[in-house]
């Protein structure tokens, strides 16, 4: 893109781009004293040396105060357009050089951070730092969870003991009654059986009977 620029090393502003979204920007060339040349140069935090010569810092950095015409401007209600001589930069500008913080030291802020966050989070904690009596208290306090732990667990415990006793005598109970039945059963086939045999002894005299009856009856057709 064309146009002025500003030099600042973080800063955006650019002459067309502000014309066409309607921003109002002033570009300001390098002032003439050199303390103040030398605060600007600092100011813009560029890597490398450059000749100020033919860059602008845009009016986004200076404060109002740092403009000789700010009442004039004011009373018009316009944008004030110049600078004092001593007008220093102020304002949007970047907070470090990035180049003066090399990747080393970059990782060991990073660790430097890590460290005072867990620090932190270490003196968040009750069991850090915590006092002798604050110790015991926290001692008794996990030997009561405990024995509270134990207690419910027995109870736990003692009630499927109590349960596995009951079916235990459910099951015997119910061996007594089968033994019972199986006894009764025996008593009913031992019955049977002797019904049985009387039974067969009375068909077997009858057809003894019988047999007798007629081999008599054909003797006696013989004789007569
Ligand atoms: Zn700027």
């Amino acid at each position: 893109m064309t146009g002025t620029v500003c030099y600042v090393a973080t800063c955006k502003s650019n002459s067309e781009r502000a014309k066409k979204e309607g921003e109002l920007i002033r570009f300001f060339t390098f002032p003439k004293k050199k303390e103040v040349l030398k605060q600007w140069v600092r100011l813009c935090r560029r890597k490398s040396p450059f000749d100020p010569k033919n860059k602008r810092i845009c009016s986004k950095h200076f404060a109002l105060d740092q403009y000789e015409d700010m009442i004039e401007a004011q009373i018009k209600n316009t944008m004030p357009k110049r600078l004092k001589e001593t007008a220093i930069p102020s304002l949007n500008l970047p907070l470090v050089p990035e180049h003066t913080i090399s990747q080393r030291s970059k990782r060991m802020e990073l660790k430097e951070q890590k460290r005072i966050v867990e620090s932190l989070l270490i003196d968040e904690a009750p069991k850090e730092n915590a006092s002798p009596q604050d110790m015991s208290a926290c001692s008794s306090n996990s030997l009561l969870q405990d024995i509270s732990n134990h207690q419910s667990q027995h109870e736990i415990l003692n009630q499927k003991y109590i349960a596995l006793k009951e079916q235990c005598e459910k099951l015997k109970n119910q061996a007594q009654q089968d033994k019972a039945e199986i006894e009764n059963l025996i008593t009913t086939n031992k019955k049977l059986q002797l019904s049985a045999d009387h039974s067969q002894n009375t068909l077997n005299a009858k057809v003894y009977q019988h047999f007798k009856d007629g081999h008599q009856a054909s003797t006696y057709n013989k004789e007569y």
